[in-house]
């Protein structure tokens, strides 16, 4: 038999990202003995990085705890060789190669499987896939390569990003990577809704009223910032995570359980999306609240890190229409922000309500299925039960439906491991991205074009009235839990 070698490296070591998720993921994996048995880690950047001191700024993200094994630390860290090296120079690629293959032997029945991941901004992507292709991949195991968000800014810009990645490697090799589709909670749903009557006959514009789909934030735009002042909000999370969450609730049932049927229905769906009007979108910004100490808590404009003219959107939301049998009439509400009153990433699905006579009075009680991915899973129905006691009174309750498993790798961990085995099934096809950018490209052109005043919200509200009064124009109902606080409207 062959012998296998698995080589990573990680492209960008020295920013945020490796630091904060994937070594980490890395070393939890490692712990926990999931990782190929002989992994050799690579870091590559700019940045002189020695495995000591990269070793102490990794601490504080690496979720060390009094029980864990020093010993197995310390060999998760002999696995690692760092690679000093600029994005545009050939040479240096050549040492990268050369590296990886004194650790992983040279002889004959040797086959030596790589992983690329570009923890890397956009601008240097070109040169880097480019420079992968010429001098780094194995000639004896299969090469993959993984990309972070953004794709792209927009639909001609991501034509070139496709067209180059794509002429360098196979849509096989490719994992465009999207934490939010790791999540179990997306997973358990899936089989929820096809595999119980009572959701797939329900799921559908006769029973449904309206979906929305929420990525709330606390924190203010403190990392990254230039790119983000630059990108804006719907291009930093509704053109790719959200979106991503909207095909996996919208599609039809994938042929089998194959990836690329899964792929192809994601598309399917994508592509019954209408391109979104300016009319269909609210923009929103944050400004100082006045109460605040804390000096990162300001209006957006007031960061020192922020244009002051900035007119780019940390609040948006969106109603998208998708033009099939199933969904139409139904409104997909898509909304996130930046400095809000809370964190959480969820979906609620909301039902048509049923009309019941009770006690002499009609009422209107509807269904909601909450699916949460933030601040921790959660899998809910709201629906109405009789109040325990002698009166026939109705209170709500709510339907818990998430099965919790500590065995389940946290999410970068998961998709690490896919990418290990070779399964595509949670990660974008690049066409997928491609139609997504059709979707909103015409909007966001208008929007960097007539620079449209947002409407101003207060740190740590919950955004925009006007938002919520335009969800609920398109028949979503806000339930206590949502309340908001006053916020300034213009
Ligand atoms: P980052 O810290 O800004 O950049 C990563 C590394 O890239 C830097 O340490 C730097 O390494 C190099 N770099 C930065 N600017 C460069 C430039 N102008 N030219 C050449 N090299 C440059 O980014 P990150 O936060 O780690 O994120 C990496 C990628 O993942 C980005 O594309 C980002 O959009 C995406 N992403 C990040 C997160 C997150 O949570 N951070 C989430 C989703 C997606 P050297 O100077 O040492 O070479």
């Amino acid at each position: 038999t062959n012998e296998v070698a698995y080589s990573f490296v990680v492209f960008g070591a020295s920013g945020r990202l490796a630091l904060s998720r994937i070594f980490p993921a890395l070393w939890q994996l490692y712990r926990d003995n999931r990782l190929p048995q002989g992994i050799k880690i690579f870091t590559f950047c700019r940045t002189k990085l020695e495995l000591r001191t990269f070793r102490i700024k990794c601490v504080p993200y690496m979720g060390l705890d009094k029980s864990r094994d020093p010993e197995k630390y310390n060999s998760f860290w002999t696995n690692v060789y760092c690679c000093e090296g600029q994005y545009d120079n050939a040479d240096d690629y050549v040492e990268l190669t050369a590296a990886m293959a004194r650790q992983e032997g040279r002889h004959d029945m040797l086959v030596a499987n790589r992983i690329f991941y570009l923890a890397l901004p956009p601008i240097v992507f070109d040169q880097v896939t480019l420079n992968i292709a010429r001098k780094c991949l194995s000639s004896t195991g299969w090469n993959r390569v993984v990309v972070e968000k953004p794709f792209g800014r927009s639909d001609v810009a991501y034509k070139v990003y496709q067209t180059q990645l794509c002429q360098t490697f196979k849509e096989s090799q490719i994992y465009m990577i999207d934490h939010y589709l790791s999540r179990q909670v997306i997973h358990n749903f899936f089989v929820l809704r096809f595999t119980n009557l009572i959701w797939s006959e329900t799921w559908n514009n006769k029973h449904i009223a309206a979906i929305m789909i929420s990525v709330k934030c606390e924190k203010p735009v403190q990392a990254r910032a230039d790119y983000f002042n630059q990108y804006g909000i719907i291009r930093d999370i509704m053109t790719n995570h959200m979106m991503q969450l909207l095909a996996m609730l919208a599609l039809e049932q994938p042929y089998s359980n194959e990836v690329e049927d899964l792929r192809d229905e994601r598309l399917k769906v994508l592509k019954q999306v209408l391109t979104v009007d300016f009319s269909d979108v609210l923009l929103g910004q944050y400004v100082n609240n006045g109460r605040e100490l804390d000096p990162v808590k300001v209006g957006y404009t007031q960061h020192s890190y922020i244009p002051k003219d900035s007119m780019t959107p940390t609040y948006a939301m969106a109603v998208l229409r998708i033009n099939s049998k199933r969904w139409t009439s139904v409104p997909f509400i898509l909304r996130v922000g930046k400095a809000l009153n809370e964190t959480k990433t969820e979906v609620r699905v909301q039902y048509k309500p049923t009309q019941c006579n009770h006690s002499g009075n009609s009422l209107s009680i509807p269904n909601e299925l909450v699916l949460r991915l933030a601040p921790r899973e959660q899998l809910f129905m709201r629906m109405m039960q009789k109040r325990p006691g002698p009166r026939m009174a109705l209170r709500e309750t709510e339907l818990d439906l998430i099965l919790r498993d500590r065995a389940v790798p946290a999410n970068y961990q998961a998709l690490l491991l896919d990418i290990f085995a070779g399964n595509q099934m949670m990660f974008m096809r690049t066409d997928e991205q491609c139609e997504i950018w059709r979707i909103f490209s015409p909007v966001l052109a208008e929007i960097d074009y007539e620079r449209p005043r947002p409407f101003y919200y207060e740190f740590g509200s919950c955004g925009p009235m006007a938002a919520y009064e335009m969800a609920a124009r398109h028949g979503f109902k806000f339930y206590e839990s949502d309340e908001w606080h006053a916020s300034l409207g213009n």
